[in-house]
């Protein structure tokens, strides 16, 4: 099996009726881009940029920032990089950034959230990708969107960083994409309205099935509850892609929904045009897509999206593709 994988390496992801997809990799730091190159990855998909705020005593400085992104997109090319704003809270703390207690901490004052209102930290980090961006092929996105206004705001404040630092005569790419992540419902579901301002989306089904569901994805006790396939999710999820395609934007998807075997072909079927995973992921991915017609997949589309419940959907799969 690791043969057949290897041989792929190198080649481009297509299905047998010559469709091409984007296979990349969600990475945590500099050091997790050797692991992508190895194992044929066609760029990043989502490098969460927590951990450099992480097991430290203060923020990370502009610089050491700039140095990190530098590094991920210098090694990486002309490969597409989707760098992810700060997305701390929720079940990631900070020991010196001192936030009240909250009674649900997923449903409270978290990334995007934190960025708007602690727009010192944010600034920070939007001139560290700025300036990186001359380096590579950069693509930022925001996480935990709820409304256009949070992505309005975020944007504004990205292009006056830029502004200020094109005037302080520091180079900036100018065709840097600006994109969301859909993880909350209620953008996947005017994914319609949104898909008219931002450059692209990228589904993170980790949060968004558990919001979809009202199950705690770290919560045992309910985790049956936790359903990638339920036939919700999968409206949703068609719902953002259709909305992406009508206005000529891409969508991705980077949570753990991206490289599940039961999952792919439905999601090739339905049209997603790029899915981020664990970089080991990507070569039994890319075999398991060269084997898949994706016409055959899309012919489903309907038949699914219309399925009751997840045990359905996952049979059909199985069935329809030999698991
Ligand atoms: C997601 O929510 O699907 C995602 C990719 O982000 P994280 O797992 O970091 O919350
Ligand atoms: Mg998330």
């Amino acid at each position: 099996q690791k043969k057949e994988w290897a041989k792929l390496k190198n080649e481009p992801t297509k299905s047998t009726d010559g469709q091409f997809v984007e296979l990349v990799a969600n990475i945590g730091t500099p050091e997790d881009v050797k692991g992508v190159i190895d194992n044929g990855g066609e760029g990043v998909g989502l490098y969460r940029t927590e951990f450099l705020y992480m097991g430290k005593s203060e923020l990370p400085t502009e610089e050491e920032q700039f140095e990190a992104y530098k590094s991920v997109l210098e090694q990486l090319g002309d490969h597409p990089v989707v760098v992810r704003t700060l997305d701390i809270g929720g079940d990631k703390e900070l020991s010196y950034l001192k936030l009240p207690e909250e009674m649900n901490p997923f449903l409270g004052f978290r990334a995007i959230r934190l960025c708007l209102e602690r727009d010192d930290i944010f600034r920070t980090q939007l001139r560290a990708l700025l300036r990186a961006s001359v380096y590579g092929n950069l693509k930022i996105m925001f996480p935990m969107i709820a409304t256009l206004d949070e992505f309005r705001q975020a944007k504004a404040i990205l292009l006056e960083e830029k502004d200020k630092l094109v005037s302080e005569g520091s180079k900036v790419s100018d065709d840097i994409e600006i994109g969301i992540m859909v993880e909350i419902p209620s953008t996947a579901v005017i994914a319609r309205q949104f898909a008219k301002e931002v450059d692209f989306f990228s589904i993170g089904t980790n949060d968004l099935i558990q919001y979809t569901m009202a199950a705690d994805r770290m919560n045992e006790r309910v985790s049956y509850l936790y359903q990638p396939y339920h036939p919700a999710i999968l409206n949703l999820v068609n719902n953002v892609i259709e909305a992406a395609h009508a206005e000529g934007k891409w969508a991705g998807m980077c949570g753990e929904m991206a490289g599940d075997s039961i999952a792919i072909p439905i999601l090739l079927g339905l049209g997603l045009d790029e899915f981020s995973m664990s970089a080991t992921s990507i070569l039994p991915a890319r075999t398991q897509i060269s084997k898949l017609s994706k016409a055959e997949m899309a012919s489903f589309k309907d038949q699914l999206l219309s399925m009751s419940t997840a045990d359905e959907v996952e049979a059909f799969v199985r069935e329809k593709t030999n698991q």
